[in-house]
């Protein structure tokens, strides 16, 4: 592995070559900067080494905010010198280390006394200059092929002293006599050989004709402009922008501002240039309003100040190259696939391209073309190469422009070009005149931009600064109101008063003893605490339960069922799926059974029951002669009329919307409600996420639970993990296989659940193969799970449905195909499927990407089996929304998921509680905007979905 200083050099070279415009690496120097220093500072081994280190990403951060060409040049040579040891440590770095390095210095002085042996207790880990071989490779050794041309030309003046008279580090020690001599090289290198690694001069030695002094102040006035005055600034500088700008608001009048703002639900084919036609097309897109306009956020963007040449490409990397397509075909692909395949060429080099599936694009991508690619490079027969990257026409006056360019999602009739010379002149115009709704007391507080300048940049940011202020500001939005909104609707609710339940402690103490023959966890007991001070309040109960897979929520449940029903009302379960439906009713009927006269009367009500049942067992619902329910979406449909429904309970909310809530509200008296779910999401988020609901969390498992072994595994092994199976399979136990996706997808290479299910059915032909899949009827789903459990097969492969908690005791073995394509949290609950019946049971992962950071990411659910834990890393990784987005029963109502970081939740939770507290229902002069967005953005939800 090159070393940090290897790489640098490296870049800075390229820098040079490439004409000083901050383009060597993505994201400029200063970016690089972030992870080079520490990176850097890890491979150092001498206190002159970290004075580089700390000058050299001074260096880099400023090289962007150097405006002249010729300056970023001597920079650029500046930096090169110091890497080679050219120049000595400009005083103010080497003091910084001078403290540190005390103890080298009087040795230095010194020369070799005993004292030598004292240090060496002392600090044992510092490298001794003495001791190293010449064949000892320090990490910051700079290779010969990539000595300067200018280093060799004078080595004279600037010849390194020899290793062995380690020059002393102060300012004012005798110069050493190093200065005098040529050195001598131990193992015949040439000289140039060693000038990478002897950087570790001090100030006064190797010859400089300045003192450090001199020298640094010489810098600092080059790099501040004093040196060089500038006559023209031939480099155009993205300015920094450390605060998002924000403009004093223009007074407007109150329901003039608020018409503005509702102006934004008008149909987008008001926009002058789009029309109907083609407002047509946007509306595929999910655009409607002219709002939809404004916030359809681009997918990416393409930087075209930032590109890399081909010839620098390495593998594993996200890129956005330009160039020619040179040579196009069609390949047969796997499967009697066609695949479309193509060279793309900028001058530097050239790539393979390969479209899975997509063999109609010979039609659209023809040699000679000019094209932008973005995608992942990978390797294949020692060729970087790209598979189904995102392409567009290349425009030349945007490439001429420099500038960052919006990539949306299209459809046809609509190119990239077209949407960005649409999208614009409407976004001036709105930006120009649309009033901001957030108060500024919130902007102020939050650090965030103005809402014109927002939308602007969201589509054509200035500079990467400013998109991401853009897009904090948008989420930022989005977070608090949908905070805002939830608030609101439970004040709603609370406004109503519910049946307080009472619960004496010897009657707690008991049925909890009957029902179950295991004692409850701790976790569990305080669960049920929690659920008995709520419900016993006329304020009614609204609390989401949260506990890891296994930890024993179902218990939980059913003691506050049973508390309901003791009071003499009635209480429902309401399950995702009907064969959850029926596992509860199973477990509790018997739980039930135990318990004294008079027992409760338990009901089952799914989809799945014959008109007659249904009619009977809806009467009883409602004349009370049941008083225990347990079901699916059946319990809020129409028609269903409780008797006294004192308490609700949904289990796995995540499956369900708010809507659902809602609905089971409306039954009965404004019943008490309990939500369950397994899926860990942080404190933080769940508070943002469930704002009106009280949180308890089980974070302790049943004891006895068997972790389940966890392996990710390459593509290759599959067949190894098929003989694995076959070995569990052998002993009697059952297996799932769970795939992405369930059919063949033209743009997305990934195994797919039907055409595996046709591979499994002969791979293993000596046992059953089942299928189950989204695509399918909820009763045929739940006719296959009930199969499953009955092992009337013996693998099962599915899909994401698999994720919710049936239990398939006899199953020991999961593998997850393409597993880098699901969360963590997700593929957590996966694994829940097995080990629930006691037998030794294994995870395997199989990760389809050759990237490193999805490897790693994997790895964090062999390494741990909590929830929570891989619901933090997760969220670190990829973004707070993604987590949100997957609560959400299926709609995405976030947007910028990635860019969602927990200090933004919270900054909106804060600002949320502070707006609501102060005026709840947004009535006050500064909050009337406000309230007029979130009730638009309501209207736009219900009347689009
Ligand atoms: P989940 O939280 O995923 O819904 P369940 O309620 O289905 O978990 O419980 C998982 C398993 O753990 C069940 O088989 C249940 O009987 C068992 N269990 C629950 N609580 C305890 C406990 N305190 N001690 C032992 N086993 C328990
Ligand atoms: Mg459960």
């Amino acid at each position: 592995m090159p070393s940090a200083l290897e790489t640098l050099v490296k870049i800075l070279k390229l820098e040079k070559e490439q004409g000083y415009k901050n383009a060597a690496v993505i994201g400029g120097l200063a970016a690089y900067e972030t992870n080079w220093t520490p990176n850097a500072h890890t491979q150092a081994r001498k206190p002159d080494h970290h004075a580089l280190v700390d000058e050299l990403s001074d260096l880099l951060k400023r090289y962007e905010s150097i405006q002249v060409r010729d300056a970023r040049l001597d920079s650029i040579t500046y930096m090169l010198d110091r890497i080679m040891g050219r120049k000595p440590t400009p005083t103010p770095y080497a003091e910084r280390y001078q403290t540190a390095s005390e103890a080298a210095v009087t040795e230095a002085v010194v020369e070799t006394k005993p004292l030598r042996r004292e240090r060496e207790r002392r600090e044992p880990q510092r490298v001794e200059p003495e001791r190293i071989e010449p064949e000892q490779v320090e990490p910051e050794r700079v290779e010969p092929e990539r000595v300067e041309p200018e280093q060799t030309a004078a080595p004279q003046v600037h010849a390194p002293e020899p290793r062995r008279e380690r020059p002393p580090k102060r300012q004012n020690a005798p110069p050493p006599q190093a200065q005098k001599e040529r050195p001598r090289r131990e193992g015949g290198r040439p000289p140039a050989n060693d000038d990478g690694d002897d950087h570790h001069r001090s100030p006064s030695s190797g010859g400089s004709r300045m003192t450090a002094d001199d020298d640094f102040s010489r810098l600092d006035m080059e790099f501040t402009g004093g040196a060089r005055v500038p006559t023209k600034i031939d480099i155009p500088v993205a300015p920094r922008l450390a605060r998002p700008p924000r403009q004093p608001r223009k007074p407007i009048d109150p329901d003039h501002a608020a018409s503005l703002l509702h102006g934004l639900n008008q149909p987008v084919e008001r926009v002058r240039q789009i029309g109907t036609r083609l407002s047509k097309v946007f509306n595929q897109l999910g655009v409607y309003t002219i709002n939809d306009l404004l916030f359809f956020i681009p997918r990416r963007y393409d930087d075209y100040t930032r590109l890399l040449p081909i010839g620098r490409l390495q593998t594993n990397q996200m890129v956005t190259v330009i160039g020619t397509v040179r040579h196009t075909e069609i390949r047969i692909g796997k499967t009697a696939r066609k695949d479309f395949f193509m060279v793309l060429d900028d001058g530097t080099g050239s790539i393979s391209v390969t479209f899975f599936g997509q063999f109609y694009l010979q039609r659209q991508l023809k040699p000679g073309m000019q094209i932008v690619m973005r995608g992942q490079t990978s390797m294949w027969q020692n060729r970087i190469q790209m598979n189904s990257p995102e392409w567009e026409m290349l425009d030349v006056e945007e490439l001429r422009a420099a500038s960052i360019v919006p990539v949306y999602r299209l459809t046809e009739g609509l190119n990239g070009r077209k949407v960005r010379l649409l999208i614009k002149p409407a976004i001036e115009y709105w930006t120009e005149n649309l009033p901001d709704y957030m108060p500024e007391g919130t902007l102020e507080r939050a650090d965030l931009a103005d809402l014109g300048w927002t939308i602007r940049n969201l589509h054509f940011p200035e500079t990467h600064d400013h998109l991401n202020h853009a897009q904090r500001r948008i989420i930022f939005d989005q977070l608090i109101t949908l905070q805002l909104t939830i608030m609101a609707n439970r004040r709603v609710w609370q406004s109503q008063p519910s049946i307080p339940l009472d619960v004496s402690d010897e009657w707690l103490d008991t049925s909890l003893n009957t029902l179950f023959p295991y004692p409850l966890t701790g976790a569990q007991k305080r669960a049920i605490n929690d659920v008995r001070v709520d419900i016993g309040k006329s304020l009614p109960m609204n609390r989401l339960l949260q506990g890891d897979v296994g930890s024993g929520k179902t218990a939980v449940a059913l003691a506050a069922l049973m508390m309901a029903v003791a009071n003499g009302k009635q209480a429902a379960l309401m399950s995702p799926t009907g064969i959850l439906a029926e596992q509860h009713y199973r477990n509790i009927s018997k739980a039930i059974s135990s318990l004294p006269e008079p027992q409760p009367r338990i009901a089952l009500l799914t989809g799945s029951l014959s008109a007659a049942d249904r009619e009977a067992t809806l009467a009883a619902i409602a004349d009370g002669s049941v008083n225990l329910i347990i079901g699916t979406h059946a319990l809020i449909q129409e028609g269903v009329e409780y008797h006294d429904l004192a308490l609700a309970i949904i289990d796995e909310q995540h499956r369900f919307g708010t809507e659902q809530r809602g609905a089971l509200r409306g039954k009965g008296t404004n019943p008490h409600l309990l939500v369950m779910t397994a899926t860990p999401i942080p404190r933080t988020l769940a508070l943002t996420l469930y704002a009106d609901l009280d949180l308890s969390v089980i974070d302790e498992m049943p004891p006895g639970r068997i972790p389940v072994k966890t392996r990710v595994i390459d593509p290759m092994y599959r067949e190894r993990a098929y003989n694995f199976i076959e070995s569990q399979l052998e002993q009697g136990r059952q297996a799932f296989v769970v795939y992405p996706l369930v059919e063949a997808s033209e743009t997305i290479d990934a195994e797919n659940a039907v055409e595996s299910f046709e591979k499994l059915t002969r791979v293993f032909y000596h046992h059953k193969v089942g299928l189950l899949h989204g695509k399918m009827k909820p009763e045929e789903k739940d006719q296959v799970m009930a199969d499953f459990r009955e092992h009337k097969f013996d693998v099962m492969v599915t899909t994401s449905v698999a994720e919710v908690g049936v239990d398939i005791p006899n199953a020991s073995v999961i593998v997850i195909d393409g597993a880098n394509r699901f969360g963590l949290a997700q593929l957590h609950q996966f694994r829940g499927r097995v080990g629930r019946g006691g037998h030794e049971s294994y995870c395997l992962l199989i990760c389809d990407s050759s990237l490193q950071e999805a490897r790693d990411r994997l790895h964090a659910l062999e390494l741990t089996n909590d929830g929570f834990k891989l619901a933090e890393i997760d969220m670190q990784l990829r973004g707070a929304g993604n987590l949100i987005n997957t609560q959400q029963s299926g709609k995405s109502i976030l947007q910028l998921g990635e860019a969602m970081k927990l200090d933004l939740v919270e900054l909106a939770q804060r600002e949320a509680r502070t707006i609501y507290e102060d005026d709840p229902t947004l009535e006050r002069e500064e909050h009337r905007l406000l309230a007029e967005r979130i009730r638009s953005l309501q209207d736009q939800r219900s009347d689009v979905s």
